[in-house]
């Protein structure tokens, strides 16, 4: 199954996309192009390589093949366009950050973080830390917040940075369900002001209910369609193999498919 989607509308096409560590392969040939205006989930088991395609596309993970364009042009770099918020266990919290340092990051991308900032790009960090409720949290260190606050200061450097594309690694792991709806909130925010989400994410019980589109991984593209017609039981038995059980299947799929015999 492939999306039919357009490369030359998508805020990032990826192709034919191979990435090894050594000898150990965790992509091959995947291609996949972002639906644009919409929320895309990345789903597969772990070790599937969900985490290194969103590092590739980044252009920060070295590719043993593969092409990036973004509307049919080549990545550019840095890709500006485009707002990381890496998986919570990869950052150092120990970093001698605020709040509003980590946001102001964000904004100046290139820059080295203890150049000086003007009033303006400290008052815009601060209304992007207001939009995901963490204002009164601006000077505190980024180490002594919880999961929750912390990933939120992330989708806050991401909003600093006006992108059109938000990649996020498992941004609902670990977090407390006020933040979750926060994040889920701000998805369709930033979908409503036509920006695009790729995010990874485990919970198959709301992926429908989050997202539009999925990406279904393992090393290689296993399906790649609307949620509505790409999460399926045969899609999902590919994907996790042996590793999901019957009854963890039928508790996941929308009840129309999981009643069918
Ligand atoms: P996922 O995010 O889907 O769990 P990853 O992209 O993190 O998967 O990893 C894909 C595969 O690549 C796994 O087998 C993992 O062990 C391996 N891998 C990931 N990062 C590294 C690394 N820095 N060095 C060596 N192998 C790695
Ligand atoms: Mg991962």
């Amino acid at each position: 199954m492939s999306g039919a989607q357009d490369p030359a509308d998508s805020p990032l096409a990826i192709q034919g996309l191979t990435v090894s560590y050594g000898e150990r392969l965790a992509l091959l040939g995947v291609d996949f192009v972002t639906p644009p205006g919409q929320l895309s989930a990345i789903v597969g088991p772990n070790g599937a390589g969900k985490s290194t395609l969103l590092k590739a596309a980044l252009g920060i993970q070295p590719r043993v093949a593969g092409d990036l364009l973004v509307r049919g042009r080549p990545l550019p770099r840095p890709p500006r366009h485009i707002a990381y918020v890496p998986q919570r266990s990869s950052i150092d919290w120990d970093f001698p950050a605020t709040a509003l340092d980590v946001v102001l990051m964000g904004l100046y991308g290139g820059l080295r973080w203890w150049q000086p900032t003007r009033h303006r790009h400290r008052h815009w960090a601060r209304e992007c830390l207001a939009r995901v409720g963490m204002e009164a949290f601006a000077e505190r260190q980024i180490g002594r917040l919880s999961g929750g606050q912390q990933q939120r200061i992330f989708l806050a450097r991401a909003l600093a940075q006006e992108a059109e594309l938000l990649l996020l690694d498992e941004p609902f792991a670990g977090v407390d369900a006020a933040t979750e709806r926060a994040i889920v909130e701000l998805f369709r925010t930033f979908k409503a002001q036509g920006g695009s989400v790729l995010c990874v994410h485990h919970d198959l019980a709301t992926l429908g209910d989050y997202f539009d589109h999925l990406l279904l991984l393992d090393v290689e593209v296993v399906a790649d369609g609307p949620v509505a017609e790409a999460f399926t039981a045969a899609n999902l038995q590919q994907a996790y193999g042996g590793r999901l059980t019957a009854a963890q299947l039928a508790r996941l799929l929308p009840v129309s498919e999981a009643s069918r015999p």
